[in-house]
């Protein structure tokens, strides 16, 4: 039973255009806004604009077309913060699910973050 969506978690109030956001990229299905506590020179959150809990029902639920928008998003992201592979950087990209990766918001988005060596992987 996956888990239910709570329509008041803090970015479905950003996509309703309640709270703001500094928007990075968007296309139909999928935002891309700067994390407003930034770990690393670049911090972008990508989230799909659907409702999905975690990265789980994300990848089980979402269709072809909302999966596709997400990852184009995220590359988009990498291009327009200078990270991208191809301009010679890299970046980390995570996803923090569930109690045990200590999600915080309960709406599934993917963290890239870069602008630096982001050293090993720390657990
Ligand atoms: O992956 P996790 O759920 O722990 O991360 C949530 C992220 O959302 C944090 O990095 C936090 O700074 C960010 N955030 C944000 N804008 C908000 C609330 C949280 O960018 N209004």
């Amino acid at each position: 039973m996956p888990m239910a969506y709570d329509d008041n978690n803090i970015f479905a109030k950003i996509l309703r255009g309640e709270i703001p956001n500094d928007t990075v990229a968007e296309n139909a299905h999928a935002l891309a806004f700067r994390d407003i506590a930034p770990k690393t020179p670049v911090h972008v959150l990508v989230i799909p604009k659907g409702k999905y809990v975690s990265f789980d029902d994300f990848a089980a639920n979402a269709s072809p077309e909302e999966i596709t928008d997400f990852m184009r998003l995220a590359a988009e992201v990498t291009r327009a913060e200078g990270v991208s592979l191809d301009q010679g950087q890299g970046f980390r990209a995570i996803t923090n699910a569930g109690s045990h990766g200590v999600q915080e918001v309960p709406h599934f988005h993917l963290h890239i973050m870069g602008g630096r060596n982001m050293g090993p992987m720390v657990t």
